[in-house]
């Protein structure tokens, strides 16, 4: 509804409809505690691996006296109180060896039961679990808990220069340019965040240009957005000899996807700056920043996250994770097998920081639909977080002219859901492209167990 009127108006309009809609959201996130906690963190991110482990313990212990009284699942539990004792790192193990792994099953039965009773119903806010899986789950956070991972994703980005005045580009999944749109501008900008939004959804091969000329013209500092997207633009650029010169960013971040060889090759090729990503999940329960040495580093104040290891090496070890996330008072999440494999390095990083870090972590790989017109949509799985009667959902491709979607329907799933998911399809695919919905009992999972919510013969990412 409010989507339709949007596409109506003028695109001065649609501007400032974006700035309004960035004005409320920066209310939400840059709040007191945000800044109090940007400061904190800034200065124990440099602090010592016992400092870090002696804050660690103190917020589990937090989480976990609270989790016992006031959260139903883990009362019943009946866990032991929080290790004690003079070794943080060995209370912290101790304490964690006494809560049993949390599986996404477990989640999926009984949501409401990870909702803490002693935060007041006004200050939640709803949220979704990540949809690795294609199952989408409602949970609960609090501004705090935003407040915090805003404050991993600024600290990440100030270590290389990045300001709050700065401006940036944007190539995320909004949708802020109506899909009938055919002419340039492919962009709206946010005034009050600094920010241009770049469409996902109108990246023709004859758009591309007016893509690349945006990169050049836009004035910003920084680019944000997920992998698959800036390798598509970024392979644009170096095809038309458009690189931008090296230095003139201060830094790419991207998120959400895995960040693939070849993403990164193309990417910092063609931006000529360097790609910082970040790994984190809708449940707050886990952040991890990159360092200049390309490595991922846990941020040790947001959480814990243990590997469940299967396999290792000389100076690794590799398996599913773990997490325990210290902001998330609503839901909280304590060893929560979050769905996805990571290696973790057994030595310091030579950047010199402290803490535990990652070489990789295995997210999700996706492919593109294509559109009979040519354009390439990513990151589709984003409409079934949405819709919650359905339990699992993949979409295939053969050809441009069709999708397949496959729905694991739940009981609640009617005719109004089937209309609400086409029309979800619709306003990222167009009214052309043909849409078959299949229901089906299950999803097969890859040869290596994982879920693809896309796979698509025409548009694939590897
Ligand atoms: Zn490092």
């Amino acid at each position: 509804m409010i989507l339709k009127l949007y596409g109506r108006l003028p695109i001065f309009a649609q501007n400032w409809a974006c700035s309004w809609a960035g004005y409320r959201r920066s209310r939400l996130r840059y709040t007191p505690y945000f800044w109090r906690t940007l400061s904190a963190w800034e200065i124990s991110g440099n602090g010592s691996l016992a400092s870090l482990h002696a804050l660690q313990h103190g917020r589990l212990r937090t989480l976990v006296e609270r989790a016992r009284k006031y959260v139903p699942h883990y009362r019943d539990l009946d866990l032991p109180p929080p290790a004690g004792g003079s070794d943080p790192r060995e209370a912290i193990r101790e304490t964690l060896s006494s809560i049993p792994v949390l599986e996404k099953a477990h989640y999926r039965e009984t949501p409401d039961r990870f909702l803490a009773e002693d935060i007041p119903r006004s200050k939640l806010i709803r949220g979704r679990t990540s949809g690795t899986t294609g199952t989408a789950l409602p949970l609960w956070f609090t501004a705090e808990a935003l407040a915090e991972e805003y404050a991993t994703i600024w600290r990440m980005r100030r270590r290389e220069g990045v300001g709050f005045r700065d401006w940036y580009q944007a190539f995320g999944g909004q949708i802020i340019v109506p899909f009938s749109q055919e002419a340039p501008p492919f962009y709206r900008s946010n005034r009050h965040g600094r920010q241009f939004l770049h469409s996902l959804y109108h990246m023709t091969p004859g758009n591309m240009g007016s893509y690349v000329d945006a990169v050049h013209d836009l004035p910003s500092s920084y680019i944000i957005g997920y992998p698959s997207s800036l390798h598509l633009v970024g392979r644009a650029m170096l095809e038309g000899g458009r690189s931008l010169p090296k230095g003139h960013l201060k830094g790419i971040f991207t998120s959400s996807e895995s960040l693939l060889a070849f993403h990164r090759n193309t990417i910092e090729e063609a931006f000529g700056a360097k790609i910082y990503d970040r790994y984190g999940t809708s449940e707050f329960a886990v952040s991890m920043t990159m360092c200049r040495e390309r490595k991922l580093h846990v941020d040790m104040e947001f959480g814990i996250v243990e590997v469940d290891v299967v396999e290792s090496g000389d100076g690794w070890e590799r398996g599913p994770l773990l997490v325990t996330g210290f902001g998330n008072d609503a839901t909280p999440f304590i060893r929560y097998r979050i769905g996805d494999l990571g290696t973790r390095l057994t030595s310091p990083c030579s950047c010199g920081r402290e803490g535990d870090v990652f070489a990789d972590v295995d997210g999700r790989i996706e492919d593109f639909i294509v559109t009979p017109d040519g354009r390439r949509i990513g990151r589709l799985d984003h409409i079934f977080k949405d819709l919650l009667d359905i339990a699992e959902a993949q979409i295939l491709q053969e050809t441009e002219a069709a999708i397949e979607v496959l729905i694991v329907p739940r009981e609640s799933y009617d005719r109004a859901g089937e209309e609400r998911l086409l029309r979800e399809l619709r306003s990222r695919l167009g009214e052309i492209i043909k849409i078959d919905i299949r229901k089906v009992e299950s999803i097969p999972r890859e040869p290596n167990g994982k879920f693809r919510a896309v796979r698509s013969r025409v548009g694939k990412q590897s």
